[in-house]
C-alpha cells in the first residue's frame, strides 16, 4: 500500500483529527469531501460531539443538520448547507449475554466492532463488502452483503437511541414499538441523529472463501438460486463481456456440516488457484484471504480487508433491487446495454439479499437481487447511462440503493416504495419543521 492509498484509506480518521480540533459551531477550514471524492459537502459547520449530551446540545443548537458518518455514500443523502454532526466520538461497545445484544455508539465500524464482540464469542449474521463504514451510517441506507437467506445490515438491529429535533432522546425498539421499529430502522438520517445502535448477536462462527472463474449467464436461466446459494454469500462479478461472470465468490459458513472442500469446478466455472480482487488486473494485497483459507467471519465476509483502500478507491458506485425471482430477465435486460456499459466500468457485482420488513429498505417484502456497478470516474459519461440502465430494469420494480448514483425519476422511486406515506407520518411526529430534511430527501421523497 502506498502512502496515497493510506492517506485514502484512514481518510476518516485525517478528516476526524482535523474536525475535532474545531469546537461546536466553529468553521471547518478546508473544503470536505465523501470516501470516493465525487461529493464535497456544502455545509460548512461540522459538529463533532463526545456525549449524548453533547449532541442532544448540538440538534437544539441547529435550525438545519444532517448526521454523517465515516463519508462511504456516493450522493448527497448525508449533505447539509447548513451543518453536520459526526458521532466518531461516539463508539462504545456493551455486550448484553442474556439479550444477546450489543449496544454501540453509533459512530463505531463494524471493523472495529467485529473483533471485540469475537472475542466474547459473538458474531453479526453479515457484513457489506468493507468493514470500514459506521453502523448507524449502514443501517440507515439499509446497507447490505449478500446471501439467499441473508437480510440487510439493518435487519439485526433491535433498538435505537435516537436525538430527535426538539432535542430529545427517545428510544424506538423492535419489542416496546412495534408498530414504528420497522419505519424507524433504515431512516436515511431523516428522524434525528442515532446515537446508539442495538443489534442481535449470533455465536461466533468461521468462514472460508473461494473464488471461481468464468461461469456462464445460461447456467443462472435454470439454477439461478442453486448459484446463488453455493454458499452462505455468494457474489457473481461480471464486466458484462462475453455472456459469462467473471468471478463467483462463495464464502461458507464451517461447521460440523459444511466441509472446507472445494469443487475443482462448479456449473463450469473453475476453481481459481491464486488469490484474486474482483476487479480484473488490480493487485490482490487488498482482498480478505480465499483459496479455502479459514477465518474468523468478519474477516472472510467482506472483500476487503480492513487496512487497505477497498474497491479502487476513486470510483463511483450505482445498485439496483429486483425481484430475486425474476434476476435472471433482469441480467439479460441490462446485458444489452454491455457495449454502452463496459468502457466506463471497473467492475459489476451480482447480489441476493433476504425480503425484510423495514419500510424503505431496498429488499422491503422482495427476495432481491441486487446488480451492482463500480464506475469509472467518469460522471458525465455515467450520467448519460444510468438512465439507459433505468429503462431496461423498469419492468422489475428497480429500487435504487438509497447511497449510491441514479437518476429515477422521484415519482417512480416512490411508488416502488409502500410505506412511504407513513414512512412521511414518522418524519412529520420525529421532526416536524424538518430540521433533518436536506436536498436529497426534498428531490427524491417529497418531490413529484
Ligand atoms: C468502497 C465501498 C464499498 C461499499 N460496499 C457496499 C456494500 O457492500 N453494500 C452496500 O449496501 N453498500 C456498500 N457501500 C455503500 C455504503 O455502505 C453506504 O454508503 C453506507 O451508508 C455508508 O455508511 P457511512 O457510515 O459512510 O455513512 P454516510 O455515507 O456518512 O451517511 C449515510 C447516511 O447515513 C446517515 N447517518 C450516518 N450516521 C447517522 C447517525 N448517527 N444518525 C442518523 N443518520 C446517520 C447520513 O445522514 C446519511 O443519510 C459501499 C461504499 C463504498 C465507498
Amino acid at each position: 500500500m502506498d502512502k496515497r492509498e493510506f492517506l485514502k484509506t484512514s481518510g476518516a480518521i485525517v478528516a476526524g483529527s482535523v474536525i475535532s480540533r474545531f469546537s461546536a459551531g466553529q468553521q471547518q477550514p478546508a473544503p470536505r469531501q465523501n470516501w470516493s471524492g465525487n461529493i464535497t459537502y456544502s455545509a460548512d459547520r461540522v459538529y463533532t460531539p463526545a456525549s449524548v449530551d453533547d449532541v442532544q446540545d448540538v440538534v437544539k443548537r441547529c435550525d438545519k443538520l444532517r448526521a454523517l458518518g465515516s463519508r462511504h455514500s456516493f450522493n448527497t443523502i448525508a449533505d447539509s448547507k447548513m451543518n453536520q454532526v459526526s458521532l466518531q466520538h461516539l463508539d462504545s461497545i456493551d455486550i448484553n449475554d442474556k439479550a444477546k445484544t450489543v449496544t454501540v455508539g453509533a459512530g463505531i465500524k463494524y471493523g472495529q466492532l467485529a473483533p471485540v464482540i469475537t472475542a466474547r464469542g459473538y458474531a453479526l449474521h453479515n457484513l457489506a463488502s468493507l468493514p470500514h463504514i459506521s453502523v448507524a451510517g449502514a443501517i440507515a441506507t439499509a446497507t447490505h452483503g449478500s446471501g439467499i437467506h441473508n437480510g440487510n445490515l439493518a435487519t439485526a438491529v433491535s433498538g435505537l437511541e435516537i436525538v430527535t429535533a426538539d432535542g430529545k432522546t427517545i428510544h424506538v425498539t423492535r419489542d416496546a414499538n412495534e408498530a414504528q421499529f420497522p419505519g424507524a430502522v433504515v431512516g436515511l438520517g431523516a428522524l434525528g441523529v442515532v446515537t446508539r445502535v442495538t443489534l442481535n448477536l449470533q455465536p461466533t462462527y468461521e468462514m472460508a472463501q473461494s473464488v471461481y472463474r468464468n461461469l456462464s449467464f445460461d447456467h443462472l436461466k435454470d439454477h439461478f438460486d442453486d448459484i446463488f446459494g453455493l454458499g452462505y454469500s455468494v457474489s457473481l462479478f461480471t464486466d458484462w463481456q462475453n455472456h459469462r461472470a467473471t468471478q463467483v465468490w462463495v464464502k461458507r459458513r464451517l461447521g460440523p456440516d459444511v466441509k472446507n472442500d472445494w469443487a475443482p469446478e462448479i456449473f463450469g466455472a473453475k476453481l481459481a488457484t491464486e488469490k484474486l480482487h474482483p476487479i480484473e488486473g488490480h493487485a490482490a494485497d487488498a482482498c480478505t484471504e480465499q483459496q479455502g483459507i479459514p477465518g474468523p467471519w468478519y474477516e472472510r465476509l467482506p472483500h476487503f480487508k480492513m487496512n487497505f483502500t477497498p474497491s479502487s478507491g476513486r470510483e463511483l458506485q450505482t445498485e439496483y433491487f429486483v425481484p430475486r425471482n425474476r434476476g435472471y430477465e433482469a441480467i439479460l435486460a441490462v446485458e444489452k446495454l454491455r457495449d454502452r456499459i463496459t468502457p466506463h466500468l471497473f467492475v459489476t457485482e451480482l447480489r441476493t439479499i433476504a425480503a425484510d420488513n423495514l419500510w424503505m429498505s431496498m429488499a422491503y417484502q422482495r427476495d432481491s437481487l441486487a446488480i451492482h456497478f463500480t464506475w469509472k470516474p467518469e460522471w458525465p459519461e455515467v450520467r448519460q447511462i444510468l438512465p439507459l440502465i433505468e429503462e431496461q430494469l423498469a419492468p422489475f420494480g428497480p429500487r435504487p440503493h438509497w447511497a449510491k448514483l441514479f437518476t429515477v425519476p422521484p415519482a417512480r422511486l416512490q411508488a416502488q416504495y409502500a410505506r412511504l406515506a407513513e414512512f412521511k407520518g414518522l418524519l412529520q411526529s420525529y421532526d416536524p419543521g424538518g430540521k433533518f430534511r436536506n436536498e436529497f430527501l426534498n428531490a427524491n421523497l417529497y418531490a413529484s
